[in-house]
């Protein structure tokens, strides 16, 4: 290879990498009667928001973004104590002083000064309104046969942005609470198997609650095409599948 061919294919290959050293994320811009709701799909079960000049960040977990690169944040969500979604190291680089943290009971045991929200508790950040929605299996068991989200430990928020509500589940089934959850706009179901939901147990809580748009998230090996499958027929339901494996 020439001098000048290897040059210019060097150049090439540095140029496609992004300026970060990590992937570019996929984003989608939702507008709201409050201003534009950005939403950053990091991977897995973690997600970033950007509104009203506020940065949300969703249980941020360091194997799937530098969080030293990304914005710190003004409010965290955790969803529950699980080390995919309860991670001290993203944590340490994203909060603040002024961080506000939602968190569960379990979470608030290694993640001081958070404000704990149990099942159905209710309230406003600022101009953000939540509610923590109860999150665990019904039917998915480890082999000593226990659950492995019980009841009671972990939450999923329901977070409104001016007119619009955003239902990010947590690790979850499809669990009568969620099936009755009234005017969500845009929900985020986990399928990372055995622990969260098949897509016939996604699809099954689509049909109930109706979000306007679902994103399977925290899916791991799951088939994304299945759920596309499975909610052909409810045209209501627009299932938009992003990077979040
Ligand atoms: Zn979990
Ligand atoms: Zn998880």
């Amino acid at each position: 290879m020439s001098r000048t061919v290897f040059a210019a294919l060097f150049f090439l290959f540095c140029s496609i990498l992004p300026a970060s050293g990590q992937e570019p994320f996929e984003k989608d811009v939702i507008s709201t009667s409050g201003g534009e709701l950005e939403i950053t799909f990091l991977g897995h079960g973690t997600l970033m928001f950007a509104y009203d000049g506020k940065i949300i960040h969703v249980d941020p977990f360091s194997k799937v973004a530098d969080f030293s690169r990304l914005p710190q944040a003004d409010i965290i969500f955790l969803t529950h104590h699980h080390r995919d979604h309860l991670d001290p190291a993203a944590l340490e680089q994203v909060r603040t002083e002024k961080t506000i943290v939602m968190l569960t009971e379990i979470g608030a045991r290694s993640v001081k000064n958070g404000v704990i929200m149990k099942n159905g508790d209710v309230l406003d950040i600022e101009d953000i309104g939540v509610e923590a929605v109860p999150a665990y299996n019904l039917i998915h068991k480890r082999e000593t046969g226990e659950v492995f989200h019980a009841k009671g430990e972990g939450n999923g928020y329901v977070m409104t942005f001016g007119d619009k509500r955003v239902y990010v589940a947590g690790d979850t089934e499809n669990t009568p609470e969620m099936k009755e959850l009234k005017n969500i706009d845009y929900a985020f179901l986990p399928m990372n198997l055995p622990y969260t939901m098949t897509p016939e147990m996604v699809a099954d809580a689509a049909k109930s609650f109706r979000p306007k748009v679902l994103y399977p998230y925290h899916y791991g090996e799951t088939e994304t095409a299945r759920i596309i499958e499975l909610l052909k027929n409810i045209p209501e339901v627009e299932v938009r599948i992003r990077r979040m494996k």
